[in-house]
């Protein structure tokens, strides 16, 4: 259920109409990595989530963007100014036929959508891609900081940017909880899912906790090891219960002498 509570997370406060930046903050109003997104995302990922701690986590989190976006709604509103007598030079443009108030829309006047939401019923894949979100919401404010003087938007930005920083140490943690759960558990029994693979040639081989330790493996020469390109996963012997059967690779087109089956009619 959710309730109006008539106060708001933060007080916001402009000291003046400033419609070029209104535009510039619109981003986080409907924007890719704005607040109704994150409060959509995290929102829909909380239905499908079983665990009943990070369900609470998510709504709660996913009802603070909604307060977000109650927030950038209502600087926006500020900063967009009188919208009875707009003025020709007005540079919100895509806001000046439409009222003036804040559109779900990008900083482009894209309009939102749920192409933006990624929810894909894993906990560990959603809380993974949820640290990203706040990321990239914290990079925007940052960025949205350096383009206003406005005192009272400036202290609204730095609260919003403190707060995805919260979020995104929660998720963070969270992930490191549910650690070899989900999609996470799931790593397929093969010599390939840790192994890095030196797919260049030349000077400057970087090697870093990436590509060795942690019980990676490294190949130097993949094409040597493989025996060349379209080589690499094909097992030379297979034995047990490989899916693949002794002459597999010998029934490619990467072997000359294959003769390909050609579908009826085209057989000369
Ligand atoms: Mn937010
Ligand atoms: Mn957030």
């Amino acid at each position: 259920m959710f309730k109006h509570v008539k106060d708001m997370e933060y007080t916001v406060h402009v000291d003046k109409p400033d419609p070029r930046f209104a535009i510039l903050l619109l981003e986080q109003f409907g924007g890719g990595n704005g607040e109704l997104t994150a409060a959509m995302q995290y929102f829909s990922q909380s239905l499908g989530c079983n665990d009943p701690k990070i369900r609470d986590m998510l709504q709660d989190i996913a009802a603070e963007e909604l307060s977000h976006l109650e927030m950038v709604g209502e600087a926006l509103a500020m900063l967009v100014g009188g919208v009875n007598n707009i003025p020709k030079d007005f540079p919100a443009n895509h806001m000046a036929l439409l009222g003036g108030g804040p559109l779900l829309t990008n900083s482009g006047g894209e309009p939102w959508t749920a192409n933006y939401v990624n929810s894909n019923g894993d906990i560990y894949t959603d809380l993974t891609s949820n640290t990203g979100a706040e990321l990239r919401a914290k990079l925007i404010y940052e960025r949205l900081l350096q383009q206003t003087d406005d005192a009272g938007v400036k202290d609204m930005i730095r609260f919003l940017l403190s707060r995805e920083e919260s979020h995104n140490f929660s998720f963070m943690q969270a992930i490191s909880a549910l650690q070899g759960t989900g999609v996470d558990k799931d790593f397929r029994d093969s010599d390939f899912s840790k192994k890095y693979m030196n797919m260049s040639t030349g000077q400057g081989d970087s090697r870093g906790p990436w590509n060795q330790g942690n019980g990676i493996s490294y190949e130097t020469d993949p094409n040597v090891r493989y025996g060349g390109p379209a080589q690499y996963g094909k097992d030379p012997a297979p034995a047990g219960n490989r899916e693949v059967a002794p002459g597999y690779n010998d029934n490619t087109r990467n072997n000359p002498s294959y003769n390909q089956s050609q579908p009826p009619g085209q057989q000369h």
